[in-house]
């Protein structure tokens, strides 16, 4: 074909191309979705030539896309990465190591569900709340998940998995944390499961849902709400420091009264049946649960660590919500709990740890560990300063204030404080006159 052929053609077709894209612009208009609103398609012609000049300018189509996509995550629940991730299988959210800190907090008494407590607790725990993570704390905003909250919220399980292979539920009151250590086929150790008869047949049940089951117990120290058993736990060894156990056994009456004052119909034949441990670590078939013995609080304590989770179980010490509760029948008991402190932080240290378990209160990471044994520290220093530095013939309530701590506005933290300023007092030949 000559040249003249080769324009006759190319100028036919074009003049087709016009005509076409007349008959196209008269057409009526396609329907709109509901995103496509007049103006955003840059580079958006219209009819035939348009589509052409997208096609000739894929960097705008390009562009639009990502506005598109960057409009619709915008709108997107958690796009935003939380601070958890969810085990869809379990239905629960998984705090990677780092457990938000909690600041001070007044716990919340009261005898409601459990996991509704443990939310209402941790959004209460401090100026942290909005970010807390912390057992339950997740669970009815738990983002992106096809459950939708509503469903996790009365469905999913109680536990919390802080580290790999530890877990946690917190119950009410005094937010008293019951751990769950889960070895190799299943078998779990169950550290202080507590409180009320309910929880712990709420706890059995879910172990049993996950096909778990209890190999053996441990308690941090014989105290009825950290001596607590279910037959639906199963029939295992309950272990103990051998101090534990033997005060146990001397005080079971005890026990069992106070557990019936605040979370009666337990099984008192079970209560603070407890065996005693031989060697510093928990005899089971899981990850190794090492035991740290101590003098701090109550004979028999022993805080646990679990080394391949970096976890520290700390029994009633280093509590974000409970002050340093002193054995005041020991000889020295701040000299006791300081020298606790040294141990745990010791075994914090060797066992590389990077989550705090309280007994009672919030869950914390490698900071808030160190936070809380400084916290733990100055109350132990003020009360010691509190007894030693003031006048004979002072009243515990003229020192009382003397001890300034964040957990002291707390009603049932104060009456806990006098009470062992007025016995540190009197040991000391101090007046007491209250
Ligand atoms: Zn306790």
């Amino acid at each position: 074909m000559d040249p003249l052929g080769w324009l006759l053609v190319v100028g036919g077709v074009l003049a087709l191309l016009v005509v076409a894209d007349r008959v196209v612009a008269r057409l009526p208009p396609r329907p709109r979705r509901p995103d496509d609103a007049p103006g955003v398609r840059p580079g958006g012609g219209s009819g035939m030539f348009g589509e052409l000049v997208e096609i000739l300018q894929p960097s705008a189509r390009h562009l639009h896309e990502e506005q598109e996509r960057q409009r619709h995550d915008l709108v997107l629940p958690g796009d935003a990465d939380p601070p958890w991730t969810v085990d869809l299988d379990a239905g629960t959210a998984v705090v990677p190591g780092a457990v938000p800190h909690a600041g001070h907090g007044v716990r919340q008494d009261g005898g409601q569900d459990g996991g509704q407590d443990a939310r209402q607790d941790a959004g209460d725990a401090g100026e942290h709340a909005g970010q807390d993570a912390a057992p339950d704390g997740g669970r009815e905003t738990v983002p992106g998940s096809p459950r939708g909250p509503r469903e996790l919220a009365t469905s999913a399980p109680h536990l919390i998995q802080l580290a790999p292979g530890v877990w946690v539920t917190t119950s009410q009151p005094w937010s008293t944390t019951t751990t769950v250590v889960a070895g190799p086929g299943g078998r779990c150790l169950v550290v202080d499961p507590a409180l009320t008869p309910a929880d712990l047949d709420a706890l059995a049940a879910e172990l049993a849902g996950r096909g778990w089951s209890v190999e053996a117990g441990f308690s941090t120290h014989p105290h009825w709400d950290h001596v607590l058993w279910s037959t639906r736990l199963g029939d295992v060894p309950r272990w103990a420091t051998p101090d534990a156990v033997a005060r146990a056994a001397r005080t079971h009456a005890e026990l069992v009264a106070e557990a019936g004052r605040t979370a009666p119909g337990h099984d008192a034949a079970l209560l603070g049946r407890l065996d005693p441990l031989d060697g510093e670590e928990v005899p089971w078939s899981g990850p190794r649960a090492v035991v740290v013995p101590h003098r701090a609080h109550c004979p028999g304590s022993a805080a646990v660590v679990i080394p391949d989770a970096g976890v520290l179980l700390a029994g009633d010490l280093l509590s974000d919500q409970e002050i340093p509760l002193l054995d005041v029948d020991s000889p020295d008991p701040v000299a006791d709990h300081l020298a606790a402190l040294d141990a745990l932080e010791a075994a914090a240290a060797r066992w590389a740890v990077e989550v705090l378990v309280p007994g009672h209160g919030t869950p914390t990471d490698a900071a808030g560990l160190a936070e809380q044994l400084a916290a733990d520290r100055a109350y132990l220093e003020a009360l010691r300063a509190a007894v030693g530095g003031t006048a004979a013939g002072s009243s515990v309530d003229d020192v009382v204030d003397d001890v300034v701590d964040r957990r002291l506005v707390d009603p049932e933290q104060r009456d806990h404080h006098a009470h062992q300023l007025a016995a540190l007092r009197r040991r000391g030949g101090v007046r007491d006159p209250s």
